[in-house]
């Protein structure tokens, strides 16, 4: 959508699939990072963004065991927005969208699922899609896969996936928010579990961690056995959970971290996680994905107008935003492995490791963790100019 918008802004004639009618889907995650904010800046729309409904964090903090550990203050970041807003993501779409739309030359196509690519003489040159109306050919000087982490591009085209492994997996379900609770996003670890808490205003997005292939066994311990942990690890949330009832009320989410050696091939690109699937870790993987589509409109707006788009630029998209997704992969790696794989795992009550509480310690520290979650490594920058309408 970022990408679509961007390039109908500059004037290149774009068509947005997305295969669904809407996009309410719950397993999005929610948190627009300093990074996407500050994009939002320069395209002169913070302040219509910041009129839909949302909630700001300022400072990151979680519970492992008896320690709470003060992770990330973001309050110190040089960027116009020192905090993380937390937005339902089928509003930012929907802002984005609503945005695109001002430009002749957006064209979104709901529930139009892309199903194959279209191959001419060694090039993708379009894709073939269903509709409610029958099936379609779209032809297209570039394809651009954003299909996330179950990519149908990145599996027609045959690329090759390095899969880098996650030790979890997430029940995703929601209880009401009450005006007494803390409007902070939460996270909680103990031993065999974590729960994760997102505000959504008037309810709380609830991620319990499961170790990755586990949920049979969750299950076969029974439902209440399910909500005692979720009420051990959140109390307060002991006056409504009836509200979940059963196993219905709870979806199971899976989590992979993975990337493509290579992103690209004539006619075609793949960015976000359709190129590099990211873990929930840091709540970096929207932001992530914006980024790439920021540096591909860059790099891409100026030859599609002018129908030449190499492979070489593609190469150029990739290349540009391989190293912050490298180091950013690395991070969530050394977290699911050094911390979260040993509390999943274990029977004991967790402590922090020892480094950890020096963030207690020397807030100072927790500016570090706030510039690579909240800005990541090289923030990409709006440089395509807006065409004029
Ligand atoms: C459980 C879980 C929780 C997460 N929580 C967070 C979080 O809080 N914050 C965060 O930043 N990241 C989070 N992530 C990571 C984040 O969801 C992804 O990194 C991010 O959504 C990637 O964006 P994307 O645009 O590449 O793909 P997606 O967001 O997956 O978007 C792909 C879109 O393409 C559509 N689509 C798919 N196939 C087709 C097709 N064939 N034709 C047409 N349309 C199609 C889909 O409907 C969807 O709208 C989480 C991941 C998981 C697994």
């Amino acid at each position: 959508m970022m990408l679509g918008f961007l390039l109908a802004r500059a004037g290149v004639k774009v068509a947005v699939l997305e295969k669904h009618a809407d996009f309410l889907r719950d397993f999005r995650g929610d948190t627009i990072h300093p990074s996407t904010l500050e994009l939002m800046v320069q395209l002169g729309l913070i302040d219509d963004f910041l009129k839909l409904p949302h909630s700001q964090v300022q400072r990151l903090s979680g519970q492992v065991g008896a320690t709470t550990i003060h992770l990330a203050d973001f309050s110190h970041l040089p960027t116009h927005c020192k905090f993380i807003a937390l937005m339902p993501q089928w509003d930012f779409l929907d802002f984005l969208a609503a945005h695109g739309k001002k430009y002749p030359t957006f064209d979104l196509h709901m529930r139009t699922e892309a199903t194959d690519l279209i191959e001419e003489g060694g090039r993708v040159v379009g894709v073939k899609a269903k509709t409610p109306d029958g099936d379609l050919d779209i032809r297209a000087d570039l394809v651009v896969g954003c299909d996330g982490r179950h990519s149908t591009m990145r599996e027609r085209a045959g690329f090759a996936v390095e899969s880098l492994g996650a030790p979890m997996d997430i029940l995703w379900f929601r209880a009401s928010r009450h005006d007494a609770d803390s409007a902070e996003a939460f996270g909680h670890m103990e031993a065999g579990v974590m729960l994760v808490m997102l505000n959504r205003n008037d309810y709380w997005q609830c991620a319990y961690v499961i170790p990755k292939g586990g949920y049979e066994a969750i299950k076969a311990k029974g439902f209440q056995a399910f909500i005692d942990n979720v009420l051990f690890m959140s109390p307060f949330l002991r006056n409504r959970i009836g509200e979940v009832k059963g196993w219905d009320d709870v979806k199971l989410l899976t989590v992979a971290v993975d990337r493509l050696p290579r992103w690209h091939k004539p006619g075609l690109l793949l960015i976000g996680d359709a190129a590099h699937a990211m873990s929930p870790i840091g709540g970096v993987g929207i932001n992530l994905a914006i980024q790439d589509a920021v540096a591909a409109a860059n790099i891409l707006a100026a030859p599609l107008k002018q129908g030449r788009v190499t492979e070489a630029l593609l190469a150029e998209v990739q290349a540009r935003r391989t190293m912050p997704m490298r180091v950013i992969q690395w991070l969530q790696l050394q977290i699911q492995n050094r911390v979260l794989s040993p509390v999943l795992g274990g029977t004991t009550r967790p402590k922090p490791p020892a480094a950890a509480k020096l963030f207690n310690l020397f807030p100072v520290l927790q500016r570090i963790p706030a510039r690579i979650i909240g800005l990541g490594v090289r923030p990409e920058h709006i440089e395509t100019p807006e065409a004029p309408r």
